[in-house]
């Protein structure tokens, strides 16, 4: 084998068939039985739609999904309404048009951005709830700890790609992953042990056997590589090490709930509802009655130990002013997930320097993953493919 690739997620896919279309031998060890990751389309017998435990959305036009998500794409429509039904578009649009003039000297946490005179002068009571609700929400990000610089770094990432503009892949976003998986070689249900290394190469252990190559594709999720649940041997430098401890893992719980008939406006896109589970929407195009609720960072970590569906339920009865009764829910944790302890990444003040230390080669171990993209969009599916392709070209530029 020229190359291992740890991880069957976007990222470790990515980055085998870059290395594969170049001519290389290249394994993918995943732990799981199914390619993806937190890509993870789930298709449940009586629901009239795919459930997407994870990734949902693509934000705007970005590259790299342009050619994988093929003529699956469909845009978003329709309109932000808030509790009791208010609409919410002006709000909405209001406060995305100014997080941006945040933008402070020095870094600090959102939280202490959104203290300052400038942004209480330029905002009301209720733009600035909304902005921290999106904020947490979105980013599944502390608003006392995450940086706001990388907050409006990301911001920026996405306008530039036309982040306004969301769409679905309304057949799923697994088939992303399969694309990105077509004639390559999966280990599934492989968990790597340990991954010994030096400068002949590198040896991965797993209930398996054990397999060896000439370099590896690291894509363990930040939150696995803080678990330590993978032994290097020799241990990671420090640097690598401060790089993983330095930065952080967002929670997040999806509830989605299934009714006879829709319950909400025509036009709903989504639903500011507040409460335990802040957030729903709907998996548009479809128009089937299915709602999403998304409870992200200390929402989602309040809720452990809870009934989901009944807070879902709590948050979205207070919003629609109206009895609420699912005839079937499901939902979905990644906290507790061993093969990835979180959703997604965050950048903590001070921390914008640990994403490119955790993106470093050391020796034989090529590091991809989202939590390794840097420019801004950490956290995405699409960041996440790029990142398998920029190890892809550091090993290929190697040889
Ligand atoms: C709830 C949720 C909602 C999201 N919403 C969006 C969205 O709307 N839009 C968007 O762009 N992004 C979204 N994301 C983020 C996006 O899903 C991720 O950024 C991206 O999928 C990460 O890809 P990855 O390859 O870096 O990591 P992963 O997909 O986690 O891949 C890593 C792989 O490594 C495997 N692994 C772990 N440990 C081992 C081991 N010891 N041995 C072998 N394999 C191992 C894992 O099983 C996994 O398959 C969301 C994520 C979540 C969880």
């Amino acid at each position: 084998m020229d190359v291992l690739v740890i991880g069957a997620g976007v990222a470790g896919l990515a980055a085998a068939r870059a290395l594969h279309l170049a001519g290389h031998s290249v394994l993918v060890l995943e732990a799981r039985d199914r390619i993806g990751g937190r890509v993870h389309t789930v298709r449940i017998a009586g629901w009239p739609v795919p459930l997407e435990a994870g990734a949902e959305f693509i934000h705007g036009k970005p590259p790299p999904l342009k050619a994988l998500s093929g003529n699956d794409r469909r845009e978003v429509k329709g309109r932000q309404y808030l509790a009791g039904l208010r609409p919410g578009n002006e709000l909405w649009e209001s406060v995305q048009e100014k997080l941006p003039s945040l933008r402070p000297l020095r870094d600090r946490s959102v939280e202490d951005a959104f203290r300052t005179l400038r942004w209480r002068l330029r905002t009301s009571e209720e733009e600035r709830s909304m902005a921290a609700a999106f904020v947490e929400g979105f980013n599944a990000a502390r608003l006392d700890r995450a940086s706001v610089k990388a907050i409006l770094q990301q911001m920026e990432a996405a306008r530039k790609i036309g982040g306004d503009r969301i769409a679905r892949l309304p057949r799923g976003y697994d088939r992303v992953a399969q694309r990105l998986s077509r004639g390559l070689r999966v280990e599934l249900n492989s968990p790597v042990l340990e991954l010994r290394w030096s400068r002949k190469g590198v040896e991965a252990l797993t209930a398996r056997g054990s397999l060896s190559a000439e370099c590896a594709v690291v894509t363990l999720p930040l939150g696995v590589l803080q678990k330590s649940t993978v032994r290097f041997v020799p241990p990671l430098p420090q640097r690598k090490l401060l790089s993983i401890s330095r930065l952080a893992m967002g929670p997040v719980v999806k509830v989605a709930l299934l009714f006879e008939k829709p319950l909400w406006p025509r036009d709903l896109a989504f639903l500011q509802a507040g409460g335990e589970v802040p957030t729903f929407w709907r998996p548009l195009p479809s128009r089937a009655p299915v709602l999403i609720g998304w409870a992200a960072s200390r929402k989602a970590l309040a809720l452990r130990g809870k009934d989901a569906v009944a807070a879902a339920v709590r948050s979205l009865r207070a919003a629609l002013e109206k009895p609420v009764e699912p005839v079937d829910a499901r939902v979905f944790e990644w906290q507790d997930d061993p093969w990835s302890r979180g959703a997604y990444s965050w950048v903590p003040v001070g921390a914008m320097k640990a994403q490119r230390e955790l993106a470093e080669r050391v020796g034989p171990l090529f590091f991809a993953g989202e939590a390794t993209e840097f420019q801004g969009a950490c956290g995405t599916v699409h960041g996440a493919i790029e990142t398998g392709r920029r190890a892809a070209r550091e090993i290929l530029a190697d040889r």
